[in-house]
């Protein structure tokens, strides 16, 4: 080693002990200043006058570290509705900086615990962010109401601790509650130019279960819920922009239920072969959006869990023959925009 060597890695080594000496306050001056910025952002202030959608999980029960589990944000205008919560979506909103104290209701597609199990969450920054002293509005099909005195009933000592805490200017009494409204298929929000109908499609044996067809300023988007491939959602999604279906692909689950079956889990396994009957494979719901007629195909509630674009081909299987429009695989921050008086249909990435 030459001696100009020996002077550089001792420069090295002098400034990676300067550097480590001085961790505290240069991580603490770092960590200050993104989260000055970060805390101050409101990530769909710019989302203009049209029809936003934000997918906040796009996972299942499977699990999967970078999907949490069924979650939508819509936003039209000044309002803001959530579309079913289940585990980790709500926080992963949060998280991108999008701001919850103006949501106005949250809808259920229906009572799977992947799909209702995480609005706690919601129910917190929804209080706190506006200091809301009524209940926020869960609408869904037969059940949500008891769903909504559930919650309340597990969150009411928290209620009392916040605002105890907080004060009734931030945490009013009243506000962190739901009001839970079992609702027969049609109009279930009706305001300010954005309307949504809830139909049936089929999840047997989960019944009632719900689609929504969602429509602001001439834009239209369709939800299909969790639901065997069904010409309901075919008749509801009718010319619509997008359609947002669920997709399970049984030849990708065929390899985890051999996994279970090799390794003396048959109860497990035997949960990957049910799950077969009640979802709709990446082809069926090509066929589908074929038959609506839509722009765009967005497939979610992705099962199995696909770890990386590598696999997208593999998972959407026959799909692209079926649909010849843009198919799209959702992932968590996927968020879409369909701005009013146009056709456009924007994306990008939280
Ligand atoms: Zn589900
Ligand atoms: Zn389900």
């Amino acid at each position: 080693m030459g001696g100009k060597t020996i002077i550089a890695a001792a420069a090295v080594a002098a400034i990676a002990a300067g550097l480590w000496w001085q961790a505290a306050p240069v991580g603490s001056f770092v960590f200050g200043q993104v989260a000055e910025r970060r805390a101050g952002r409101d990530t769909l202030a710019d989302t203009g006058n049209g029809l936003t959608i934000v997918f906040c999980g796009t996972g299942t029960p499977l699990p999967d570290p970078d999907r949490a589990e069924s979650c939508l944000l819509v936003k039209a205008g000044d309002t803001l509705l959530l579309i079913d919560g289940g585990d980790g979506g709500v926080r992963k909103l949060a998280a991108w900086g999008v701001r919850l104290g103006g949501l106005k209701a949250i809808l259920l597609t229906h009572l799977h615990s992947d799909h209702i199990e995480g609005l706690a969450p919601a129910i917190l920054l929804r209080w706190t962010g506006s200091a809301a002293r009524d209940a926020l509005p869960l609408i869904g099909p037969p059940g949500t109401a008891q769903v909504a005195a559930g919650y309340n009933l597990m969150l009411a000592a928290d209620a009392r601790y916040r605002t105890a805490h907080h004060g009734e200017a931030i945490a009013p009494t009243g506000g962190g509650v739901l009001a839970g409204q079992d609702r027969a298929p049609g109009t279930v929000w009706n305001a300010d130019g954005l309307t949504v109908t809830a139909f049936a499609v089929n999840h047997a044996p989960v019944a009632p279960a719900y689609g929504y067809r969602i429509t602001y300023r001439g834009r239209s988007v369709v939800i299909s819920g969790d639901t065997a491939a069904s010409p309901a959602v075919a008749a509801a999604a009718r010319g619509a922009d997008v359609l947002i279906h669920e997709a399970l692909q049984p030849d990708l689950v065929a390899g985890i239920t051999r996994g279970l079956d090799a390794s003396n889990q048959p109860r497990t396994a035997q949960i990957t072969r049910d799950i077969l009957n009640y979802h709709t494979t990446p082809e069926q719901a090509a066929a589908l959006a074929s038959k609506a007629g839509v722009r765009q195909l967005v497939l979610t509630h992705i099962a199995p869990p696909i770890p990386s674009r590598l696999f997208a081909a593999a998972f959407l299987g026959g799909a692209p023959e079926r649909f010849h429009g843009p198919i799209r695989i959702a992932s968590d921050g996927l968020m879409l925009h369909l701005p009013a008086g146009s056709t456009a249909i924007e994306d990008r990435s939280l």
